[in-house]
């Protein structure tokens, strides 16, 4: 529930609009296992949480990179299904928290380790905060950042993922800037353009890849063939229009695969035009089928899009030591 729906949820049973919010507080973004809440009978207390379902993730594993400080959890859900979070270092001060929407992924893009695992089901907006809930509780410096970039295509689970983010964002919840939370999407057209619609202050990220139809069917066939390229670039066109924001693109790179001069081409005419900030990102495979450029492949590449007039980042991905890295998410303990 959003704070607001805990009020109303709560208000039959004699709590006032405040008192549901402090205890929406209390218990999502204090992480207070047991209530007991300053000014607010116990008798009340106790009635509110027999009222309230309070479930929670059982944590199997955590594992932290020692060379980034990186680390990796690994959720077990009530019905066996496994889902993974990484807690990523900001500066010295600060986390952001790279969270699952999904067990699984419907989705098949050949460099993922979560898309070979299949698809399990969506998650419910709960197991998405708790996520975010357990590691807050249990890190050393706030969290002040949230990216839908683990398992799963959070587009394909569109309303548990817009819920969970208002909660994020509100400051009885995750008191999380909505400009801190990012929604990455590999191109679920008719989702991007609900999302552009509803104007949400949320970030959107779109994972292009490949600047060819040919290209992206060989690197994220089921994405490619459901919405093909020229009406994902139509919708990022759209929400770059509506919202006056550099769209960003996230791009993984592959050596010998889509970082040549003809990738380099294709996605200056692909974008020419369209406000964007690219990220590229190494190709992370542990199975060892797809490796990165060198670093002259990749100044190559870089130098080679200069013509869009775009930001072009090299985004790091940390935590490769324990399979955290993006693309690496396969629900395991290792
Ligand atoms: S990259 Fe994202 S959308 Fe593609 S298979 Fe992996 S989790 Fe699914």
């Amino acid at each position: 529930m959003t704070p607001a729906e805990l009020g109303e949820f709560l208000a039959p049973h004699g709590f006032s609009a405040v008192e549901a919010r402090r205890i929406f507080a209390h218990h999502v973004q204090h992480a207070r296992r047991h209530w007991d809440i300053k000014n607010m009978a116990r008798q009340k207390l106790a009635r509110a949480q027999s009222l309230l379902d309070t479930p929670t993730l059982e944590v199997v594993d955590r594992r932290r990179d020692p060379a980034d400080g990186f680390m990796k959890y690994l959720f077990a859900l009530a019905d066996g299904a496994r889902i993974e979070a990484v807690r990523i270092p900001i500066f010295d001060d600060k986390y952001t928290l790279c969270l699952s929407s999904q067990a699984g992924c419907p989705l098949d893009c050949v460099f993922c380790a979560t898309g070979r695992l299949g698809f399990k089901r969506n998650l419910s907006t709960w197991e998405i905060v708790e996520q975010l809930r357990i590691v807050r509780d249990e890190a050393d410096r706030p969290v002040r950042g949230v990216v839908f970039m683990g398992m799963g295509e959070p587009f394909l689970n569109y309303d548990a993922v817009i819920r969970a983010a208002r909660i994020f964002a509100d400051p009885s919840g995750g008191a999380i800037s909505g400009r801190a939370i990012t929604i990455s999407t590999s191109g679920v057209v008719p989702a991007i353009r609900r999302f552009t619609d509803e104007r949400h202050p949320y970030r959107l990220a779109i994972s292009l890849t490949g600047a060819t139809r040919a290209r992206r069917r060989s690197l994220m066939p089921a994405a490619e063939k459901t919405w093909p390229i020229e009406e994902l670039i139509d919708a990022v066109r759209e929400h770059a229009a509506v919202t006056r924001e550099l769209v960003t693109l996230e791009y993984v790179i592959i050596k010998d695969v889509n970082c040549g001069p003809d990738d380099a081409r294709a996605l200056c005419e692909l974008l020419q035009g369209i406000p964007v900030r690219i990220n590229l990102i190494d190709v992370n495979d542990a199975s060892g089928q797809f490796v990165p450029p060198s670093d002259a492949e990749r100044r190559a590449f870089f130098d080679m899009l200069q013509p869009l007039g775009a930001p072009i980042v090299r985004r790091y991905s940390g935590g490769k030591d324990v399979n955290a890295a993006c693309g690496m998410l396969a629900a395991t303990a290792s």
